[in-house]
């Protein structure tokens, strides 16, 4: 197989989807080509896996001298002068940089509503959002657009797409993948992961792309283990733990039926299935927001209209371009974001709202600590439904923040976690099956999900 033919395949089909999806916000086709033809003049070495494979990022990681724009107006003439770390890796395999995905607003939200960019539509009905905020990569991959794309997870930002979009969508251990170059929304929570049809070719972009970087302070020194070699695995002996909480009120009775299908595989294969209980999960939305929206009110301020991005005109003097460029830049939600996040450090207000916040995480993580402790893996739905009509709850915010009730612990607690596809409802809509396992143990989420293909 040559690169080119593998390129140009990928841009048909771009060209085809893309009116209708809207998955991109830029296509990187001269550039990509350029590549391709490149890498097949030098000759593809059979060990070379990933040489030639079609990739899209993420909006908000940075790509040198390609548009890098977050979703937001506030970047929309951003050209980076440098790559991100995983773009750096991930070229150095061969991999062959497609284009940049729409997303939500400084991945702030659960549709790819909130992108100025317009939304995305989910490739299994059109309208329908395609989740998010990774909805341009997740309906990328599920159109066949490319290969696999990155996407970023705060509070679920991979694993909800994916389930929407029946692809496999994993959000590595925090410090597992450098940040470096990723547009930081809460620097605490943040994880840039891949989003794949199979699970064995996520294995191994998570192989090449994971590692101590020094231009990350929080990436991890930990060992990375080729992630492929668990694919094919035995599961028999895996200690999985259900957590009730995960079964309650408000999750979709369709996506209970085919989250339990997707159980009895597991057991069939030799799981032992227990249940557990997380009670701190009822707080993990409201701790979340609180916590997350903090970190992204500080990392935001350097959108001034002066260092990049977009600048207000016919401004008086320079607190004036502060004020207009930000004033126009920024779209409501994170506006929202913003006001919230500064009152809940305010002074006044700094225990009442983030500290308790900050307390309330703890107790989240040592709720996964401790089920961790004798389970190989946590296991339930990835969302509480199946993917909503566009325009139907983008009004409602606190509705949305509810999408994330079952992703955001696994941040909360730097935990690896995954979603699997797990079946459809009677819509044919794809539901999402997640699986969060120990910190630094991706291998267990690769060998059980790959179970089911
Ligand atoms: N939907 C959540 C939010 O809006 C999570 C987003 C994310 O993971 N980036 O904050």
């Amino acid at each position: 197989i040559k690169a080119t033919d593998l390129v140009e395949q990928s841009l048909d089909t771009i060209e085809q989807r893309d009116p209708q999806l809207n998955a991109f916000i830029t296509v990187n086709a001269q550039q990509a080509l350029a590549d391709a033809v490149a890498l097949d003049e030098k000759g593809i070495k059979a060990e070379d896996k990933l040489a030639g494979i079609p990739i899209a990022y993420k909006d908000n990681i940075v790509t040198k001298n390609i548009l890098t724009t977050a979703g937001s107006k506030i970047l929309n003439n951003f050209e980076p002068v440098y790559d991100a770390t995983v773009v750096e890796k991930l070229s150095q395999a061969g991999m062959i940089n497609l284009g940049k995905t729409n997303m939500d607003e400084f991945a702030m939200g659960s549709s790819t509503e909130s992108s100025y960019f317009k939304p995305t539509h989910n490739p299994w009905d059109l309208d329908r959002v395609p989740g998010g905020s990774s909805g341009g990569s997740a309906a990328a991959v599920a159109a066949g657009e490319v290969f696999a794309a990155l996407g970023s997870d705060t509070g679920g930002s991979i694993r909800q797409p994916s389930a929407y979009n029946g692809i496999f969508g994993i959000k590595p251990t925090y410090g597992r993948v450098s940040r470096w170059g990723l547009i930081a929304f809460g620097s605490s929570f943040d994880q840039i992961g891949v989003m794949t049809k199979r699970v064995k070719d996520s294995a191994y972009i998570l192989t090449a792309m994971s590692g101590k970087d020094a231009k990350d302070s929080t990436s991890s020194k930990q060992e990375v283990p080729d992630f492929t070699k668990f694919v094919g695995q035995d599961i028999k002996g895996l200690r999985v733990a259900v957590p009730d909480e995960f079964f309650g009120d408000g999750i979709d009775e369709e996506v209970k039926t085919q989250v339990e299908k997707g159980l009895k595989v597991l057991e069939d294969l030799g799981a032992v299935i227990d249940h557990v209980q997380l009670p701190y999960t009822k707080y993990a939305v409201p701790a979340y927001y609180v916590l997350a929206s903090s970190e992204a009110s500080s990392n935001l301020q350097r959108f001034d209209g002066i260092r990049y991005g977009y600048r207000a005109e016919d401004v008086k003097n320079l607190e004036d371009v502060y004020i207009k460029s930000r004033s126009e830049g920024f779209g409501s939600e994170v506006k929202r974001r913003i006001m919230l996040g500064t009152f809940a450090l305010s002074a006044g207000f700094y225990d009442a709202y983030f500290n308790k916040a900050a307390k309330v995480r703890t107790l989240i993580k040592q709720d996964y600590e401790r089920v961790l402790a004798d389970h190989d893996l946590i296991v339930g739905p990835t969302s509480p439904d199946t993917a909503f009509k566009i325009g139907a709850i983008v009004s409602d915010p606190l509705k949305l923040y509810y999408k994330d009730i079952l992703t955001i612990s696994s941040n909360m607690a730097g935990v690896p976690s995954a979603s699997v596809p797990a079946g459809f409802d009677s819509k044919g809509l794809p539901v999402g099956m997640q699986m969060v396992a120990k910190r630094f143990d991706e291998g267990t989420i690769f060998k059980a999900a790959a179970a089911f293909e």
